[in-house]
């Protein structure tokens, strides 16, 4: 187990005194730094910074960022929840360390798409097969990492084959872990 032992920190955004939602941080003893090309190959929409040691990631609406000796994440709606989300992600970064062998490690820094360069690239006939009421809303939430290339019915029709090959290059989707 990479993490056996962390400090957890709850508080309030200094940038939002008053607010209703917490971040939170764990401290943790053990350096993690040598996890994160792991992660980075695995967290769909991950974002891996090697200079800064550090990788963030967009789970959900929260804002979460790995770095040597500590994993925070913003927007939590109570202190329970934080404890949760954090007990989470540890778990994460344990199962990856655990699983590292299967795991080709990526150290390439990759870059979001665009919501326009996503949505240029979908069937864009609003059916709302997907759930959503526009391919732009769609194209918003793939880019934030909430939707995922096969959550769109229509890409899988012949006639959209060339813009599904061109989604996959630009976006990035390992293994939806998390
Ligand atoms: S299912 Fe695909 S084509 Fe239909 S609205 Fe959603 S993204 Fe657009």
């Amino acid at each position: 187990m990479l993490i056996e032992k962390y400090e957890l920190e709850v508080f309030t955004p200094p940038c939002d005194p008053g607010a209703e939602r917490y971040a939170a941080k764990a401290h943790i003893e053990t350096d993690i730094s040598e996890v994160l090309p792991y992660l980075n190959a695995t967290l769909r929409g991950a974002i891996y910074h090697p200079g800064a040691n550090a990788l963030t990631w967009k789970k959900g609406g929260r804002n979460i960022a790995f770095h040597s000796y500590e994993i925070a994440t913003s927007n939590i709606e109570d202190r329970e929840g934080a404890e949760k989300e954090i007990k989470g992600l540890i778990d994460l970064v344990n199962r990856t360390w655990e699983r590292r062998a299967e795991i080709e490690p990526d150290t390439t820094t990759h870059q979001r798409p665009t919501p326009m360069a996503i949505y240029k690239l979908l069937p864009n006939t609003n059916c709302k097969q997907c759930g959503e009421s526009t391919c732009y809303s769609f194209a918003l939430k793939m880019a934030a990492a909430q939707r995922k290339i096969t959550d769109c019915p229509l890409l899988t029709e012949q006639q959209y084959a060339e813009k599904l090959t061109e989604l996959e290059k630009i976006v990035i989707e390992g293994p939806a872990i998390g």
